[in-house]
C-alpha cells in the first residue's frame, strides 16, 4: 500500500497530478515516510520559479547551483530549439557533430593550461567517475602496478555514486552504511595553511605509490558545509603532486563558470589540475551534462596500436546536441555579458548585507566568496520549518547541515539580492528565537 506524503503546511491545495503521483516519485535526499509533499513549480524565468497558485519565488539556490544566466535566456532557448529542430540527439559513437565538437575546442580555449581533452557525460558523479578511471588506467597503459587509490579531503564531495562516494567525506558520503561495498580510499584534512604543507607533502610521499590521484574540490566544499580554503591550498596540492608523480583531479562542478569570482577556481589559484570536471552551470542549467577534461600528457597515455589502452568508457547519451548547444550558448554569455562583474558586485553585496547575521546568537561565521553568501549555526534546529519560512516570505533558500546559505543566478539585480539576505536575516532572527 503506497500512502500519500504529507501535505507541505507551506502549499495547502497541491494540484491533482501532484496529489494522485506523488507516491510515485522517490525524491531526492528524502525520507519517504515523512518527507513533506514537494512544490509544485509550472514556470521559472529570469531569478523567478512561479508556483501552481500563481505565487512567485525569488530563486536564492539556482537549482543546486546550475541556472548562472538565471531561468529560460533567450539565447539558450533558441539554440536548444534550433537544435531540436534540426537533431536532438545522434550517437557520438561514429558520428560527430558541430555542436559537441565546437564545445571541446572551446573548452580547451578557456580551462586553464593546457587542458584540452573532454569526454563527455550526462551528470556530475559521472564526469568525476570518468576522471577517476582515467586516472587509473593512465598508470595501467604505462606499465606502473598497484596505483589503485585516491587521496581526497575531509569535508569532500563528489558524487553519490558507488565509485564517487568514495572519495566523498566518510560522514557525507556514507562510508559506514556501505562499509565493506565501496572501495576504501586515503582520508586526509586539506593543507589549509603554509606549515601544513609538510605534513600534507609527507602523507602524500609515503602513499605515492598507491595513489592514482588526489581529488579536490577548489576553494570551496560545497556539499559538505560551504567550507572555504584559500588558493594557497591548490598550490600546496599541485606542487605535492609534481613532486611525488601523483595526479591532481580538480572538482569545479561546484565551482566552474564564475560561481567564485573567477571563470574557474583554478584560475584565482594560478594551477592546472591533470584532469577537471565541470557540470551543473555548464549549460546555464537547461540541460544535463558534464564534461572531463584531461591534459596532453594524460591523454597521450591512452594512445597506442593497442585496443585495451583505449579509454572503455561511453554513454549512451555522450555528447547530447540538445545539451551541447546549450552549453555553447552559455559560453556565448559568458563571453557577451559582464557575469564576472555581477560576480564581483554579488560579491560586495552579500558581504555588506550579510554581515549583521554576525551578530545573532548561534550564529557561528558569516563568509562570502564570489556569489555565495553563507550564514554558518551551531546547529539548524528544524530545516522544514526554516524552508517553509522562506518561502511565506517569497524566496527560495534550501538551508542544510548547519548552513543557511544563498548561490543566487549570476544575474541576480541588488534589489531581488536585497530581498534574498533580507529574508535570511529575518527569519535568522526568528530561527534564533526559538
Ligand atoms: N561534485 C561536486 C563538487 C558537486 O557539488 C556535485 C553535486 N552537488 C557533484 C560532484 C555531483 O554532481 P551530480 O549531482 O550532477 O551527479
Amino acid at each position: 500500500m503506497t500512502s500519500i506524503p504529507p501535505i507541505n503546511p507551506a502549499y495547502a491545495n497541491p494540484p491533482e497530478w501532484l496529489r494522485e503521483s506523488a507516491p510515485h516519485v522517490w525524491l531526492p535526499y528524502a525520507q519517504m515516510q515523512t518527507v513533506p509533499m514537494t512544490l509544485p513549480a509550472v514556470k521559472t524565468d529570469g531569478v523567478r520559479i512561479t508556483l501552481e497558485d500563481g505565487r512567485a519565488l525569488i530563486d536564492g539556490i539556482s537549482s543546486w547551483w546550475t541556472a548562472a544566466h538565471g531561468y529560460n535566456h533567450p539565447h539558450i532557448r533558441e539554440a536548444v530549439t534550433k537544435q531540436l529542430e534540426a537533431m536532438p540527439h545522434i550517437m557520438l559513437g561514429g558520428f560527430a557533430h558541430e555542436q559537441a565538437f565546437r564545445l571541446a575546442k572551446r573548452l580547451a580555449d578557456i580551462l586553464p593550461g593546457d587542458l584540452a581533452h573532454t569526454f563527455f557525460s550526462e551528470s556530475g558523479s559521472v564526469s568525476v567517475e570518468i576522471a577517476m578511471k582515467i586516472a587509473v588506467q593512465y598508470w595501467i597503459n604505462q606499465g606502473v602496478r598497484g596505483r589503485r587509490h585516491f587521496l581526497s579531503f575531509r569535508g569532500g564531495y563528489h558524487g553519490d555514486t558507488l565509485g564517487t562516494m568514495a572519495v566523498c567525506d566518510p560522514d557525507e558520503g556514507m562510508h559506514t552504511l556501505f562499509k565493506g561495498i565501496i572501495p576504501e580510499h586515503l582520508l586526509t584534512d586539506l593543507p589549509k595553511a603554509a606549515d601544513a604543507e609538510e605534513v600534507f607533502d609527507t602523507f602524500l610521499g609515503k602513499h605515492a605509490n598507491e595513489v592514482a590521484a588526489v581529488v579536490t574540490e577548489p576553494l570551496v566544499q560545497g556539499a559538505g558545509g560551504m567550507v572555504f580554503h584559500p588558493p594557497e591550498t591548490l598550490q600546496i596540492l599541485r606542487r605535492a603532486c609534481d613532486r611525488h608523480n601523483v595526479l591532481l583531479i580538480v572538482d569545479e562542478i561546484f565551482t566552474g563558470f564564475g560561481r567564485t569570482g573567477t571563470l574557474f577556481a583554478c584560475d584565482r589559484a594560478g594551477i592546472v589540475p591533470d584532469i577537471l570536471t565541470l557540470s551543473k552551470a555548464l549549460t546555464g542549467g537547461t540541460m544535463a551534462l558534464a564534461t572531463t577534461t584531461a591534459r596532453p600528457h594524460v591523454f597521450e597515455a591512452f594512445l597506442s596500436d593497442d585496443p585495451a589502452k583505449a579509454l572503455m568508457h561511453g554513454p549512451t547519451y555522450t555528447g547530447n546536441p540538445l545539451a551541447c548547444a546549450a552549453a555553447n550558448a552559455s559560453l556565448d554569455l559568458f563571453e557577451r555579458e559582464p557575469r564576472l562583474d555581477q560576480v564581483a558586485a554579488i560579491e560586495a553585496q552579500l558581504t555588506r548585507e550579510l554581515e549583521p547575521a554576525r551578530a545573532v546568537s548561534g550564529v557561528h561565521d558569516v563568509r562570502v566568496l564570489g556569489a555565495i553568501g553563507v550564514i554558518e549555526v551551531d546547529s539548524l534546529k528544524d530545516t522544514e520549518w526554516l524552508k517553509r519560512r522562506f518561502i511565506e516570505e517569497g524566496v527560495w533558500i534550501r538551508p542544510f547541515a548547519n548552513v543557511i546559505y544563498t548561490t543566487p543566478p549570476l544575474v541576480i539585480d541588488p534589489g531581488d539580492l536585497s530581498q534574498l539576505t533580507g529574508a535570511m536575516l529575518k527569519i535568522l532572527d526568528e530561527w534564533a528565537k526559538i
